[in-house]
């Protein structure tokens, strides 16, 4: 049966059950068969991942071909769910084995995630999951569907984005009333569906053992190396270094714009960007997305070789979707194919400084899967997400220096390395806001909506630009309810901030020795998942650390970076 035909046909129950049966039955009497039984075991999850991610691309790219839906939706209700029930029950099956002991270290961190799951796994929590999943797609459709009458036509709020981020101002605040108001009006069903949320998610932590919630939520996402404490380290730390940058950021913006404060449509709560100063049009780096391409190449191929080489195997493998068009769906990512072993780039490019940006991250992403390429195990592979995003965010600060290839103006070039350097402070306050906010949330269950939005305004005073809300003290307060990943995704966020404590030190090495850098960047992408996260920092001559010290220094950096961009 194994390994499994390259044509194996992994979206259907028919092909894979006698694959799910043979593993589960089958006798694993010693090392050597246990190690042919991970292997195994990992050729049918890349089988199932692949097909998963080929459905995923295939809808996502047309997203009005009902048949490409049906498959993917199908997938996720019958595949996945089978897949994880068989997944439990190898796991179960391996940690029962009384020869585990003898396996080499190569097996560690993949046993030692096995027995976490299995850990805090509880029957009674299957239904309650159930329940939160349900609750946060109410959310989701709450979002989507809001639409706003604007200058006559009706938009949805990512439409909006265009109004909100105008040059003219009383367009902003016209774009930016209409779209709070919009908002207010399922305020109240948003925040009970948040306190359901908490309730459901506290019983499911209490269930298994622990606390609270927060406590939960650290296990079940194999945070091992940092701690709830940690990030309250962490949270202090760009309060006092990066929040004296945000602000001279919109002192300055204040004094250019001759305005005599700043209003919430002036400075955007969450990344902190604002529009430019000087009132110039957005920023044109390519026309279309063969320009992108080839621009972007010769970006990688200044950088090294090694770098532009990889980018170009990407182009001629056919694995990017790069150009905006209808039936397109929003956004970006990267998805390994794990069978082939190619990434596969999604993006809607038009043009923009961001869709460069975007480029240059998944393709950071993407050396990463291509780096860990050589591992044998799907698991091995299965890079943690606090280093994923350091594969791809050092990426963006590294090929900074050779952004000049968009651009033919050097005013240009400054223009966008100061727009990028701006939101990655920004961004780290924001993330910090988010992440302070849960971990109070969870660890006070019980607290009332007065509470929760007397909290999150303390949160705005420490880690919010100084914009004025008089007359939408409501908003300001309930302004959380904007960020989907408190109701999709709890705790999902900080892995952003701890991926940008890592890019800009190796972007600050880059800097003074790129040879280095570059081959320590090559080191631990190299190691996947094959190290726990603090060794993953140290191959690349990086720290995992969250004092005020450290963070100062890498703010400082970005400090300077931003005076010499003028
Ligand atoms: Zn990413």
């Amino acid at each position: 049966m194994f390994p499994l035909n390259d044509n194996f046909d992994a979206t259907s129950l028919d092909s894979l059950e006698p694959v799910f049966n043979e593993l589960l039955s089958r006798d694993v009497k010693s090392v050597s068969d246990l190690e042919v039984f991970f292997s195994d075991i990992s050729d049918m999850a890349e089988h199932v991942s692949e097909a998963g991610a080929r459905l995923y691309i295939g809808m996502t790219c047309d997203t009005e071909n009902e048949l490409k839906q049906t498959n993917f939706l199908n997938f996720v209700e019958n595949i996945r769910p089978r897949m994880s029930e068989v997944s439990n029950k190898l796991d179960l099956k391996i940690l029962n084995l009384d020869f585990l002991e003898q396996l080499s270290d190569r097996y560690s961190l993949i046993l030692r995630s096995m027995r976490n799951s299995i850990e805090i796994f509880r029957e009674e929590n299957i239904p309650l999951s159930v329940e939160c999943t349900k609750l946060s797609t109410e959310y989701q459709k709450i979002i989507g569907a809001m639409t706003v009458n604007f200058e006559g036509m009706e938009y949805t709020l990512p439409q909006m984005r265009r109004f909100l981020e105008s040059n003219d101002r009383e367009t902003r605040r016209l774009a930016w009333a209409s779209v709070r108001e919009r908002r207010m009006k399922d305020s109240s069903r948003i925040s009970e569906i948040l306190d359901e949320l908490i309730d459901k998610r506290n019983k499911i932590a209490q269930n298994a053992g622990f606390n609270n919630y927060v406590e939960y939520a650290f296990r079940s996402m194999e945070r091992f190396d940092y701690s709830p404490s940690d990030c309250r380290e962490f949270h202090k730390s760009v309060e006092i270094h990066c929040m004296p940058l945000i602000h001279q950021i919109n002192q300055d913006r204040l004094s250019g714009f001759g305005f005599d404060k700043l209003m919430p449509w002036d400075v955007n709560e969450k990344s902190g960007d604002s529009p430019d100063v000087q009132g110039r049009p957005a920023l044109a780096p390519f026309q279309d997305v063969s320009e992108l391409v080839s621009l972007t190449s010769e970006v990688f191929h200044g950088m090294s070789d090694e770098l532009g080489e990889m980018f170009d195997r990407l182009v001629d493998g056919e694995v990017l979707d790069l150009d905006s068009r209808k039936g397109k769906a929003p956004g970006g990512y990267q998805y390994n194919l794990e069978k082939t072993g190619l990434p596969f780039i999604f993006m809607n490019a038009s043009g923009q400084q961001g869709d460069v940006e975007t480029m240059i991250h998944e393709a950071g992403h993407a050396f990463h899967s291509m780096y860990c390429s050589h591992l044998g195990l799907i698991q091995e592979r299965n890079y943690p997400i606090e280093f994923a995003e350091v594969a791809s965010m050092s990426m963006e600060l590294l090929t900074q220096p050779h952004w000049d290839v968009f651009y033919s103006d050097e005013e240009d070039v400054l223009r966008a390395r100061k727009m990028h350097l701006e939101s990655v402070i920004g961004l780290l306050a924001w993330i910090c806001r988010v992440d302070a906010f849960q971990h109070w949330m969870y660890e006070n269950p019980n607290h009332s909506h007065k509470e929760r939005s007397e909290y999150w305004l303390e949160l705005r005073s420490r880690f919010g630009p100084r914009t004025d809300w008089t007359g939408f003290e409501e908003d300001e307060a309930l302004f959380w309810q904007t960020q989907g990943h408190l109701f999709g995704a709890p705790f999902y966020y900080i892995e952003y901030g701890i991926a940008q404590l890592g890019a800009l030190q190796i972007w600050a090495k880059h800097i003074d020795d790129p040879q280095t850098a570059l081959s320590d960047y090559k080191k631990a992408m190299m190691l996947g998942n094959t190290r726990n996260l603090p060794d993953l920092f140290e191959a690349a001559d990086i720290k995992l650390s969250f004092d005020e010290e450290h963070i100062g220094r890498l703010v400082n950096h970005v400090s300077s970076a931003l005076e010499a961009s003028g």
